[in-house]
């Protein structure tokens, strides 16, 4: 016969109610009653953006969107990526893209980030980079057109900011402007 212990997992499912040792309470605290030290941590981050993001930065500060080929499916992908998502490969070749593109979808857009209301609202869109496969789109802002004006499909262009003011960042081009 074999014998189960029972009540098994009771352990995890069962509450918790007291902790050996002593809580130190919040009156404690402002008491003085423990040593405690305040300590503002002054700590510095560093990343690397890796090899296709690193390219497409310093691709924004000249001026340059360039891309990605995967010659196995024949997608360009922009954003770059240095793996084919859908091939499951790595990309062949760097691709420069166009500074146009068109209009795939926006939102008109009334609150800013911290949620307080804006009275002229910004125009948020995905665009379709030419040069780049179908569908593939950066999110970027829209400028120099009134709301009402917007378009899905509407062609676009980048609004560089002036060289000496890039930082290879996507903000380094200002916003798509209509294409006339
Ligand atoms: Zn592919």
């Amino acid at each position: 016969m074999i014998s189960r212990p029972k009540h098994s997992g009771a352990s995890l499912s069962s509450k918790i109610t007291s902790y050996p040792g002593k809580e130190i309470t919040g009156d404690d605290l402002e008491a003085e009653k423990y040593l405690s030290i305040a300590y503002d941590a002054d700590l510095k981050y560093a990343w690397t953006a890796g090899v296709g993001i690193s390219r497409y930065l310093d691709g924004l500060k000249a001026g340059t969107l360039w891309a990605r080929k995967c010659d196995n499916c024949g997608r360009t992908l922009i954003p770059p990526r240095m793996y084919c998502e859908e091939c499951f490969r790595p990309t062949d070749r760097w691709v420069r893209a166009r500074d146009t593109g068109r209009v795939n979808t926006f939102s008109v857009v009334y609150v800013n980030t911290d949620a307080s209301r804006r009275k002229n609202p910004i125009l948020v869109s995905v665009i379709e980079i030419d040069g780049a496969s179908p569908e593939m789109g950066i999110l970027h802002l829209l400028g120099e057109v009134a709301p009402k004006d917007v378009k899905v499909g509407m062609k676009v262009k980048a609004v560089w900011k002036p060289k000496a003011e890039r930082k290879g960042a996507i903000t380094d081009i200002r916003y798509f402007k209509p294409l006339k």
